[in-house]
């Protein structure tokens, strides 16, 4: 399944169904005339992860397309899709389905894990990271949202807790909640005395954490390793809402950090994202196309800002194609 989420992400539905059909802009979406009935004007509409007809109710996503319009079965459909996408289809052996059972445990884990830091936001512990957040203006709302948290002191807390409902260590490195340690003694909590952001996939699923320290302490910013379920340069901060939001229309923003993200969405600008402390990829590019044919960025005011959003305009260039620009607004 997610490798088949991956592909489906990768894969540009509107350039597939246009080899078989010729396509017009149709407000947000794409329509032409249906591959798989005679009519002489459109009802076969394509969306950002599908296709629909209005005449004939033929209906599907991208694989559905080729199977459909070229009579493949799903391997091949799925093969052929992937080629195209660069991808290479995982062998179906019991190693890999249990590697893929291990990718469902962890997001489980993963979400027991914001459960807890969501539950000790809310403890006298946790205070001074909802003060924070308060101050910062976000409302109670907001941060049940965002599924902000507090992480604890570090010290064997989240361990013992999670313990508790059967998860051992093993797992929480795994998930890239816990770091080894050279010298042989046990692993420690990777997260302390820090305010806790979910980070989830374009589906919701909790994939990992951002945590910021409280005060001056260094560094400001720490995010989970790259672990299975976990790729900074594909994701995208609060990408599962903004994906709603830009279906309903909404304009679609990149933005600098968290806080940003969540103080725009709190605004009313809810397809609002931004990379995770990392200069915008390729790959974030694509997926903000996916929502929008002109994303707009919103970097800092400061030069650093003025530095990034130069750098995106220039790894952008050669991507450029008709429904893929891009938009940069600049703060005084
Ligand atoms: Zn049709």
């Amino acid at each position: 399944p997610n490798f088949l989420d991956e592909l489906r992400a990768r894969t540009p539905i509107a350039a597939v169904v246009s080899r078989r059909v010729k396509l017009a802009r149709s407000g947000r979406h794409w329509k032409g005339n249906c591959p798989f009935h005679n009519e002489k004007s459109p009802s076969f509409y394509v969306y950002e992860d599908g296709y629909h007809c209005f005449g004939c109710g033929a209906h599907g996503d991208a694989i559905a397309f080729v199977m459909q319009s070229q009579g493949a079965g799903f391997m091949e459909a799925v093969e052929q899709l992937a080629a195209e996408a660069g991808m290479e289809v995982p062998k179906q052996t019991p190693a890999a389905a249990e590697a893929e059972r291990r990718r469902l445990d962890l997001h489980g884990v993963l979400d027991t894990a914001a459960s807890a830091y969501q539950r000790r936001l809310h403890l006298p512990e946790g205070r001074a990271g909802l003060d924070y957040l308060r101050a910062r203006g976000l409302t109670d709302d907001t941060i049940a949202r965002f599924g902000l948290g507090w992480s604890g002191d570090g010290r064997g807390g989240l361990q013992a807790e999670l313990a508790r409902q059967d998860i051992p260590p093993e797992m929480l490195l795994e998930a890239g909640l816990l770091r080894a340690t050279e010298d042989g003694r046990p692993p420690r909590e990777l997260f302390y005395n820090r305010v806790m952001f979910p980070i989830r996939d374009r589906r919701g699923r909790c994939i990992s954490f951002g945590g910021r320290i409280l005060g001056d302490g260094q560094p400001k910013y720490v995010n989970g390793p790259e672990t299975s379920l976990f790729a900074k340069r594909h994701t995208l901060y609060a990408l599962d809402l903004a994906r709603e939001a830009a279906r309903a229309g909404q304009p679609v923003l990149a933005v600098e950090g968290y806080m940003d993200v969540i103080a725009l969405h709190q605004a009313g600008f809810t397809a609002a994202t931004a990379p995770l402390g990392t200069a915008l990829t390729e790959e974030q590019l694509e997926e903000l196309w996916r929502l929008s044919p002109m994303p707009t960025l919103c970097f800092d005011g400061d030069a650093a800002g003025a530095r990034a959003a130069a750098r995106a305009a220039s790894l952008v260039l050669p991507m450029l194609a008709p429904q893929r620009s891009l938009k940069l607004a600049t703060l005084p």
